[in-house]
Formats: C-alpha cells, structure tokens, sequence
C-alpha cells in the first residue's frame, strides 16, 4: 500500500466513498504524498513526454502564435504572459527566446506560472528566473492576458456518472475487500440519455478555469491557446493511470501513477462564448503546427545539426502520433483578428 492509499482508506471509512474528482485531486495534489508533489514526472526516465519535452519546434510555434496576436492587437504595454500546469517549464523557455526577437514583447510581459507542485515551482524558478507564482488562475491579474495550456486541462479533477436500468449514478471510490476499488453512488439527475452501462464524465473545473481566462481575453485584449488531448462532446470512459508510459491500475498505486481524462473541448469553448470572447473550432495540432511551418523549422534543426528533428516533427505532427489524438483551441477578443492557424467557432443552437 502506497502512503496515499492508507491516507485514503482511512478516510473513506470515516466519511464513506468519495468521487473520482476528490481522488484525483489528492492523488494528484496532496502536499506530501501527491503525484505532482514528490516528483518530476517529465520525459524517457519518467511515467510520460510531453510536445515540449520532445522537441523545442512545439513552443517556439506557440511563442509565435502569440507573438502575432499581440503585435496583431497593437502590442500592448503591460501584459500577463501565463502558463498554467508548465511542468519544467521548458515550454515557456522555449516559447520566451523565440519572443526576445520581437521588440518590445518581453518587456511588456509578467511572466506568471499557476502551479500547485511546490517541487514543480522549484524547478521551474530554477529554469526560468524571475517568474511569478499563482495557486489559481482566477487569481490573474486584470489585464491583457497572452496564454498557453499544453496538458494541463487533462490533469484536473473529473466526476464520471454510469447509467443504470434506474437512471443516473456517480461512480464513487470505496474500499473492497483488497483495497480502493469504483463503485457506485446514489442516483443524480443529469439531464441526457443514456443506456445501461453507458458512462459519461464531467470535469466542473474546466469550464470555470476557461471561463476565468476568457473573460480577461475579452475585457483587456490577449489570447489564450489550449492543447490537450481529447475531443468534441465526449463521451465514455477516458479516466486512465500512467506509469513508466504504460497504463496501470488507475487505483492500485494512488499517489506513484499519472492519472489524466480526455478534455472535452464543447463545454471549454462554451464557458468563452459565455464570457464574451471568441473561440476558435479545436483543430488537430499537427495540422496546427504544420500550418505554422513545422516542417521548414524541422529541416533548418536538422540542418544546423539536430539530428532527431524530423523524428520529433513526425511525433508531433503525424495523425498516428500525436498528431491527431491532441486537439488545440484558441481565444482572442471580439474584433481581433484570430490567432494564427484558428478559425472562429460558430455554435448555434444544436451544439452549444
Ligand atoms: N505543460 C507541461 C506539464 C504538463 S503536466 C508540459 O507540457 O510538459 C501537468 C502540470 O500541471 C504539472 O506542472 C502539474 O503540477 C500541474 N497541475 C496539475 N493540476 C494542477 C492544478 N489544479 N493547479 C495548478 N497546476 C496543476
């Protein structure tokens, strides 16, 4: 039994099951024992690789991509360039040399990274210097507002709810004659059709977060890119654990596995809409990082000696990769023209 695991028995046997959402969090969070709080997780000797970890092709595109849409809004003077989930922090290296070339760019920007990993802060103060430290975004501050997710959405919290012959109900985390194990909870009302056994899942934070960042896009100027992976409207089981890059038991080792759900991408471009900006239709990211010319900086690592860069624009870019399973979304402020490589959504009254 992991430390977790007994911090976790203990607790469902004093209060009863908790939601999938209430595991996660401390799987993921809790201060000592938490996935992000005890390690780095990142790259070939850790549980899983990230696009930035894999080639530095992926955040200087992003750094671009928001280069332009400042310069496009008139470089404004103090902004928040913002990262929530950087990990190591190398995508916002990455993403800050190629911005040094724009004049006047990263001087007008606060760097601010939202981490909870008090370990994770540390590596990243140690990479990037003088950064500011947020617990939410909600705390960013009220001006324009330039920012990259890459995997972060996928880390938080989600609920999932299974069909039965009597309607709806929460799949809980209980304890079984051998530990942790998923059971289910009383019936809840949720508003959508459904056979026996189907499940569905719901991740509360995601809209709220989105929500948070759009309403200072469309209130201050800025914009906002999302990378994750995941889908439109999506449906099903995606709860999964990581270890060492192979899927474990989401529930065998809490604290020591990577736990993640796909990003459903409707309820993310709605919470925008519903803060007044606009947000572009998700796109694969390889056709993303294509359309903004990955394959020519591909070929100039290559030539100036980088002998894994085509291997890494393949991963990155190709559909049986990464290419296709990783879905990008962006958001900028009405009257802005788009992001570059996005196109404005447009949901009616069938699929908002
Ligand atoms: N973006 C990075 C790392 C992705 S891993 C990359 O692409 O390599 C997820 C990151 O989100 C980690 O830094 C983790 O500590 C952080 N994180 C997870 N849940 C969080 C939360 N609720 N609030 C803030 N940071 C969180």
């Amino acid at each position: 039994m992991t430390p977790l695991a007994r911090i976790i028995a203990g607790r469902i046997r004093t209060t009863g099951p908790i939601t999938l959402a209430d595991y996660m969090e401390i799987c993921l969070l809790h201060p000592q024992h938490g996935y992000y709080a005890t390690r780095d997780p990142f790259g070939q000797a850790g549980d899983f690789t990230t696009a930035p970890e894999i080639s530095q092709i992926f955040g200087e595109l992003c750094g671009l991509a928001l280069a332009q849409a400042w310069l496009d809004q008139g470089s404004p003077a103090d902004i928040t360039l913002a990262e929530p989930g950087p990990g190591r922090g190398t995508l916002m290296a990455d993403m800050l040399r190629v911005m040094a070339k724009v004049p006047g760019l990263t001087t007008a920007a606060d760097v601010t990274l939202i981490e909870a990993s008090a370990h994770l802060r540390q590596v990243q103060r140690d990479r990037l210097g003088h950064i500011t430290h947020l617990d939410h975004v909600q705390d960013l501050p009220d001006k324009p507002l330039f920012l990259i997710a890459n995997e972060f959405f996928d880390a938080l919290p989600i609920r999932q709810f299974q069909r039965t012959d009597e309607g709806w109900a929460e799949r809980m985390v209980g304890l079984g004659d051998d530990g942790l194990r998923l059971g289910l909870g009383a019936l809840v009302d949720l508003p959508r059709d459904g056979r026996p056994g189907d499940v569905v899942e719901e991740c509360p934070a995601a809209p709220a977060i989105t929500e948070a960042i759009a309403r200072r896009i469309a209130a201050h100027g800025g914009a906002a890119i999302i990378i994750d992976y995941g889908g439109w409207n999506g449906f099903g089981d995606s709860f999964q654990a990581l270890r060492q890059h192979l899927p474990v038991d989401p529930f065998a080792t809490p604290g020591d596995a990577d736990l993640t759900a796909h990003v459903d991408f409707a309820p993310l471009a709605a919470a925008a809409i519903r803060a007044r900006a606009v947000a572009s239709r998700p796109i694969h990211q390889g056709d993303w990082l294509l359309s903004l010319g990955a394959e020519s900086r591909a070929r100039r690592l290559q030539d100036a000696g980088d002998q894994g860069a085509m291997v890494a624009l393949r991963r990155l870019t190709h559909p049986g990769e990464m290419g296709h399973l990783f879905k990008t979304m962006a958001i900028w402020p009405k009257g802005a023209p788009p992001v570059p490589g996005f196109d404005a959504l447009r949901l009616n009254a069938n699929n908002a």
